[in-house]
C-alpha cells in the first residue's frame, strides 16, 4: 500500500511516516518545505532503515500533484499541509484561506481524477471554540474563532458535502487535541522558526537558555489552579492514530470524525513542574495577563477513536515532557 502524505516534513508528518514505514507501508512525501526542511526526509529514512520518495512540491499547484498520482500508484492520503499559526491567521487570513483551503481543493480534484477516494485529514479541537461542557465529544457544537480554525471547519464541510456526493468516498476527520513530544531518537520533533506561540516550543526554549522566561498568560481561569487546562498528547501517540485511521479508510467507506487526545487535563503549571522534575532543568516564570481568545479548559472524550478505531493514547505527561527536552538538546 503506498500512502501520498502532504506536508511529510512538518512535525505530525515526519512522526506520521516513520509508524506508516514500521507498518509496512510505502510512503510518498510532497511538502513545500515552508515550514520545513529536507533533511527530515533522510532523518525519517535513518530512523525506519526504509526509503521514502520525496516531492519538493506546493499542493496548491495541480499540475505538480497531478505529475506525482501519474508517476506514484497512490492508495490513500494523508493530508498534513497547511499553516497552522493561530495568530498568524488573524493578521494574514487571506493567506491562511488561500493556502490551506486550496490545497485541500487541488488535493481533492487530483484525487478524484484518479479514482483515488480515501483520505485522512488533520482537523483541530478548534473547531470546539469554547465548548460549555467537559469532556468534548465529537457531536459537540462547532464553532471557530479565528480563521486558522475557520480553514479546519469549512474543509471538514467540504469533506462530509463530497462524501455527500459521492459514496465511494472514504473519509477519517481527525481533530487533534495538543500535540507535543518528540521522537525517541531525538531525530525529529516540532522545531518553529522565531519564538514559539506554543506552550511546550515555548518551555523547551526557556530551559534551554534560549529564553528568559515562560509567561504564563493568566492564573485566573476556572481550573484547578487556575492556570488553563488543556488535553495534551505525545505526538507518537497521534501519528500511531493515523495508522488506525489509515486502516479504517481502506477498509470501510464513509466519512466520519474522531478526537485524538488523552482524555486527560493538565494546567501550564503542572506542564512546567513536570518538566522541571522530569528533566530536573529550571523553568522560570512569570504570572502576566490572559491571552486573548483562550479558553479555561478543553479535553476530549476519546470513547469514538477507542470504539471505532481501536486506538488509545498510551504515553504519560513525563514521556511527553522528557521527549520534547530531548530532542531540542539533540538540535542545539
Ligand atoms: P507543520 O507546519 O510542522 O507541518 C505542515 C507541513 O506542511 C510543513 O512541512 C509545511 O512545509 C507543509 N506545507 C504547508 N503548506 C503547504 C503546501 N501548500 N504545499 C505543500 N506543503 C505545505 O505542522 P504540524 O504541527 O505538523 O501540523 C500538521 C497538520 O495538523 C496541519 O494541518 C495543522 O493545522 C494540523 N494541526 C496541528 C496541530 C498542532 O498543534 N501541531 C493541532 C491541530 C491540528
Ligand atoms: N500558554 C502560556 N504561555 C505561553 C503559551 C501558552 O501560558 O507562552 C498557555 C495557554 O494560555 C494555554 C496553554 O498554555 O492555556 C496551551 O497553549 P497552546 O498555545 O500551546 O495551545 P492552545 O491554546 O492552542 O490549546
Amino acid at each position: 500500500m503506498k500512502i501520498l502524505v502532504t506536508g511529510g516534513c512538518g512535525y505530525i508528518g515526519s512522526h506520521t511516516c516513520v509508524e506508516l514505514l514500521d507498518a509496512g507501508y510505502e510512503v510518498v512525501i510532497v511538502d513545500n518545505l515552508s515550514n520545513s526542511k529536507k533533511d527530515v526526509v533522510k532523518k525519517i529514512e535513518k530512523i525506519t532503515g526504509k526509503e521514502v520518495t520525496f516531492y519538493e512540491k506546493d499542493v496548491c499547484d495541480k499540475k505538480a500533484l497531478e505529475k506525482i498520482f501519474e508517476e506514484q500508484k497512490i492508495d490513500a492520503v494523508i493530508h498534513f499541509a497547511g499553516f497552522k499559526a493561530v495568530g498568524e491567521s488573524v493578521n494574514k487570513p487571506l493567506m491562511y484561506y488561500r493556502n490551506n483551503l486550496d490545497s485541500t481543493l487541488t488535493l481533492l480534484e487530483v484525487m478524484s481524477k484518479h479514482n483515488c477516494k480515501k483520505i485522512v485529514f488533520s482537523s483541530s479541537a478548534t473547531v470546539y471554540g469554547n465548548p460549555e461542557k467537559l469532556p468534548i465529544t465529537e457531536d459537540f457544537p462547532l464553532h471557530t474563532t479565528n480563521p486558522y480554525g475557520s480553514t479546519k471547519l469549512m474543509i471538514e464541510m467540504i469533506l462530509n458535502d463530497l462524501y455527500i456526493s459521492d459514496k465511494d468516498w472514504s473519509i477519517a476527520i481527525l481533530r487533534y487535541f495538543n500535540p507535543i513530544g518528540a521522537h525517541k531518537s531525538g531525530l525529529i520533533g516540532e522545531n518553529p522558526n522565531g519564538i514559539p506561540n506554543n506552550l511546550m516550543p515555548y518551555i523547551v526554549k526557556v530551559a534551554n537558555k534560549e529564553l528568559k522566561e515562560l509567561s504564563i498568560f493568566g492564573n485566573d481561569y476556572n481550573t484547578k489552579d487556575g492556570t488553563g487546562v488543556r488535553d495534551y498528547i505525545h505526538v507518537v501517540d497521534l501519528a500511531k492514530g493515523h495508522i488506525k485511521a489509515i486502516e479504517k479508510v481502506i477498509k470501510d467507506k464513509g466519512v466520519d470524525t474522531y478526537n485524538l487526545g488523552t482524555g486527560n487535563g493538565y494546567s501550564v503549571l503542572e506542564i512546567v513542574n513536570t518538566f522541571k522534575k522530569v528533566n530536573g532543568v529550571d523553568v522560570p516564570y512569570k504570572i502576566v495577563e490572559r491571552r486573548k481568545g483562550d479558553i479555561d479548559a478543553c479535553y476530549a472524550s476519546t470513547e469514538k477513536a477507542n470504539r471505532l478505531l481501536n486506538w488509545k493514547a498510551e504515553l504519560e505527561i513525563d514521556e511527553m515532557c522528557k521527549d520534547s527536552y530531548n530532542f531540542v538538546k539533540h538540535n542545539k
